[in-house]
């Protein structure tokens, strides 16, 4: 069923058939007579993994805010994947976490996370976007380059080549029109290269890289695990505790463990160096939950989770009809779990612009949206690059006077979140993005963490976590 209304607009091609491009194309397919989600890979029919995105070993969190909105572009998605095996769990009371300073308390908020493989969530939403009439994928096919008019002042399409089943790309170049050209192609994205050969200048580019890793592998839980909770995060404390880990479920039954460290401290890949990271975690809780566990998979790596922004919205000079959005615009550590949720805020951006623009038309639209979707990055970029910040061998970015202020407030709040169930809740509601950051500066919990009672650090031990009923 097409969700087309009085399309003004024919054709719109999306590179990259990845959260980002589904998202983007669910979009388009209220703008445009016809979506074509041109992509690289063959599109597994089960949700299986494929090499295009690698990121797919490893845990993948959808925040409450991508869940709403996916909720929103496709009614029901959610409760499909449930009925597929993710686990919803109330972040606040399912979730055993230690954080920076302590173990933070179990109580109910009702603010819940997906989990699930991140296959599993990209398959659902492929699923329910090829039931749209007017959107289709050109698998096995890459983009390597832009059409454009004579004068190159405006996208008018892509060129493709098809590939072969080995995987190689093979045969001529072909040529696809469109009214509007949308590069999800994620963090390797061709577009400045492209933009360069077509005389342009290609954007300048922030990357903010802590060295971090990670390393991942799937677990049966033990038979007689009785833990009373759904998942567990110890999260890094750098610079002096710069490792840490996800138990995290997924559907199946299963755990899919991830470790995460920097530099020198990045979780090895092979089997026995693997298991001697999760030792050295900072709970021995992790490794005793592990002991039991059966692995299922190899360990996989994941080495380049630097934040990248690509500044698009800072070109004096470009071609109009061409907007470039999920982690080809801007890619961020993946620690903090905001890449999904960002890509669909970005996708409902892109809905309201052409909703705006319908009357006008396209002319224009490039300058227009990568100037709102600079806007909408800054924020989740400052934070991740913000926090970052702490990692000794931090590099792209300069450890500033405001940046401190803002760690040593982050402390603060920090501490405040093992012992008040409020400002655990607000936390968790900032990280989920339902919250703006400025709540934590409100008043109320701002008196509590510069003056509120301090927690004693004897109660991080062992009898708190007895207390944490684990
Ligand atoms: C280790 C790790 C953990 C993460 N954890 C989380 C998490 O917990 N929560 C969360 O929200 N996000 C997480 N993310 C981020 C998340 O995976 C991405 O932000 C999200 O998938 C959006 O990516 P994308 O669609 O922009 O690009 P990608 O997922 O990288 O997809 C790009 C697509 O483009 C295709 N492609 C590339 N070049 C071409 C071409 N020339 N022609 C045709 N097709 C092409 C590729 O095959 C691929 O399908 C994590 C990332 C990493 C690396």
């Amino acid at each position: 069923m097409s969700n087309a209304t009085n399309i003004p607009n024919q054709h719109a091609i999306v590179i990259g058939g990845s959260m980002a491009g589904l998202l983007a194309a669910r979009v388009l397919s209220d703008h445009f007579a016809r979506v074509t989600i041109v992509e690289r890979d063959r599109l597994p029919i089960a949700p299986e993994f494929r090499h295009g995105t690698p990121q797919a070993r490893h845990v993948h969190v959808l925040m409450q805010q991508g869940q709403r909105i996916l909720g929103q572009l496709f009614p029901g998605l959610i409760q499909e994947l449930e009925a597929h095996g993710a686990v919803y769990t109330d972040v606040t009371n399912d979730m055993l976490w230690l954080n920076p300073a302590g173990w933070t308390p179990r109580h109910v908020s009702g603010l819940e996370m997906l989990c699930a493989s991140r296959t599993l969530i990209e398959w659902g939403v492929r699923q329910r976007l090829m039931n749209i009439q007017n959107v289709s994928v050109c698998s096995e096919t890459d983009v390597q380059g832009l059409l454009t008019s004579e004068d190159k002042a405006m996208v008018t399409g892509v060129q493709i080549q098809p590939r072969s089943q080995a995987g190689a790309a093979k045969g001529a170049t072909q040529m696809m029109h469109a009214d509007l050209v949308i590069d999800t192609s994620g963090r390797n994205s061709k577009m400045p290269q492209w933009l360069t050969a077509l005389g342009y200048q290609p954007p300048p580019e922030s990357i903010v890289n802590a060295h971090l890793g990670y390393a991942s592998r799937v677990y049966e839980p033990p038979t007689d695990f009785h833990g009373q909770w759904k998942a567990f995060y110890i999260q890094s404390a750098p610079p002096d505790h710069p490792r840490g880990g996800l138990i995290f479920p997924m559907e199946g039954g299963k755990w899919l463990v991830s470790t995460i460290g920097s530099g020198a401290s990045k979780p090895p890949t092979d089997e026995a160096g693997f298991e001697a990271f999760i030792r050295s975690l900072r709970s021995p809780l992790f490794a005793q939950t592990l002991q039991k566990a059966k692995p299922l998979s190899p360990v996989y790596g994941f080495g380049s989770a630097s934040n990248q922004w690509r500044h698009y919205e800072r070109l004096a000079e470009r071609p109009d009809r061409l907007v470039i959005m999920g982690d080809a615009l801007c890619a961020f550590n993946p620690v903090y779990g905001q890449g999904m949720t960002i890509a669909a805020l970005e996708a409902m951006k892109l809905g309201a612009s052409l909703t705006e623009m319908q009357q006008r038309g396209l002319t224009g639209v490039t300058r227009m949206l990568q100037r709102k979707l600079g806007k909408l990055v800054a924020g989740p970029w400052s934070m991740a690059t913000g926090e970052d910040c702490r990692y000794l061998n931090v590099e792209g970015v300069k450890l500033g006077r405001t940046t401190r202020i803002m760690h040593w407030y982050m402390d603060r709040i920090m501490a405040l979140t093992t012992h008040d169930e409020e400002a655990h809740t607000l936390f968790t509601q900032v990280i989920h993005m339902v919250k703006p950051p400025t709540s934590l500066f409100h008043p109320h919990i701002l008196w509590r963490a510069l003056w509120g009672r301090r927690v004693s650090t004897q109660m991080q031990g062992p009898r708190r976590e007895a207390m944490l009923n684990v």
